[in-house]
């Protein structure tokens, strides 16, 4: 069951016509579903029921306030990595005995806060960060309870800027670091080591890279607790890729079937902090045609939605289908011709979607789907464009869980000096 799909020629959203949204709320727009966000947190919850894993979802892929609450509400915890994201885990009262912060370059301002709040762990990225959480620890006589991060050097296959688990990239801790951070506890006197951390990727859609990860983890786990040191959670970090174009990832069953052995054998809590695979595809942007431009060279699309809306194309080359909220009638003498669906930003770089067969003119509408994940949080205001809107459907009813920016807020924060 798709809560996106045309009935006749209207593109709808679970029972909402995604062309009415478009019309009272204007383009660009967000639109999400929540029956879908519900439908693929619970397919993480019951392929792992078995071990019953605390699941934090992961605040970057989509954080607006009305999809937190509805996951918080829904028994997930938050996967954090920033100061911003704590806050927004505090609006939404996300209890602090599910939230887990990780980031290569935690603030003092950072941590104090969230050791403030009572976080159930740090994710530590570095030896650096292990003195300074330390630190500040002391400062504030509390115990904190951190996990290390590590980076087992594995290749997720996926694209470099999403690679996460190999040595080259900034984050985590080698596996020997690690191991002598353990031996060296005591060292750290306000912190609790309680476990280790690991998340190699993203868009990852096979389970090999996984169960590689945690083989090479376990090793570690095993020698720890040979030590006599007491763990007592494994966070297998989050990753799962899904469906954009052709792409046949595990679903999120055949993932948990693959990994339980290893997770029932290294029996510890078990963390999850999956993000794209709980939004990704309950989201779409829709964008309205502004000209089509029909160059000697080229064919263009040109719609009201850019590059500053939704990055993910231009940043990765990432591939998301785009489609008309009206879907005509196909004719004979209707044979439309591959164009560029580009937006109004001054880049080269600045598209959607190339090479795409879309029967469309000035004035129609078109969604660009799964667009739930990584679009609207890496928007911005390039080119001075406002931050575009975001709506939440649930069956016939739409909520407005974001306004549009107005210009003012364009320059809120600014100041002319002469
Ligand atoms: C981004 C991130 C995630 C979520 O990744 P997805 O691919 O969206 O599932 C999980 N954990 C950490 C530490 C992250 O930085």
């Amino acid at each position: 069951m798709h809560y996106f799909s045309y009935k006749g020629r209207d593109f709808f959203c679970e029972e909402t016509k995604v062309c009415s949204i478009a019309q009272k709320f204007g383009t660009p727009l967000y639109v999400y579903s929540k029956r879908t966000i519900f439908r693929h947190f619970h397919k993480i919850k019951e392929a792992f029921a078995s071990i019953n894993p605390l699941i934090c979802y992961s605040v970057k892929a989509n954080s607006n306030l009305s999809i937190l609450n509805t996951l918080v509400r829904e028994g997930a915890g938050l996967d954090i990595v920033s100061g911003g994201e704590l806050f927004r885990a505090k609006k939404v009262n996300c209890p602090p005995q599910r939230v887990v912060y990780a980031s290569v370059g935690k603030t003092d301002e950072e941590i104090k806060d969230a050791i403030k709040y009572g976080i159930l762990l740090f994710n530590v990225e570095s030896l650096g960060e292990l003195a300074q959480i330390n630190k500040i620890a002391g400062q504030l006589s509390e115990n904190v309870d951190v996990t290390l991060r590590i980076n087992p050097d594995i290749e997720p296959k996926t694209h470099k800027y999403i690679t996460t688990g190999r040595k080259e990239t900034k984050f985590g801790m080698d596996i020997n670091t690690a191991r002598k951070v353990f031996l060296k506890r005591g060292d750290f006197r306000f912190l609790k080591i309680r476990g280790v951390h690991i998340h190699i990727g993203s868009q990852i859609t096979q389970s090999s890279p996984f169960i590689k990860a945690i083989k090479k983890v376990k090793g570690l786990i095993d020698d720890i607790k040979k030590e006599g040191i007491n763990l007592k959670y494994f966070n297998i970090g989050g990753g799962l890729g899904i469906v954009y174009d052709k792409e046949k990832p595990q679903t999120a069953k055949v993932f948990a079937d693959r990994v339980l052995p290893l997770l029932k054998a290294i029996s510890l809590k078990t963390i999850l902090e999956p993000g794209r695979f709980i939004v990704g595809n309950a989201g779409i942007l829709i964008t309205k045609v502004l000209y089509v431009k029909d160059t000697p060279s080229k064919k263009f699309i040109i719609v009201d939605a850019g590059m500053n809306d939704l990055l993910r194309p231009s940043l990765y080359e990432a591939y998301h289908r785009i489609v008309p909220l009206d879907r005509k009638p196909k004719t004979k003498d209707r044979r439309p011709k591959k164009a560029d669906v580009v937006g109004p930003i001054c880049e080269s770089g600045d598209f959607l979607g190339k090479g795409r067969k879309l029967d469309v003119e000035k004035g129609d509408y078109l969604a660009v789907l799964g667009a739930g994940a990584y679009g609207f949080s890496m928007s911005s205001n390039y080119n001075s464009r406002r931050l575009t809107g975001e709506v939440l459907v649930d069956a016939d009813k739409v909520y407005c869980i974001r306004e549009r920016q107005n210009y003012s807020d364009l320059i809120s924060k600014e100041c002319i000096v002469t």
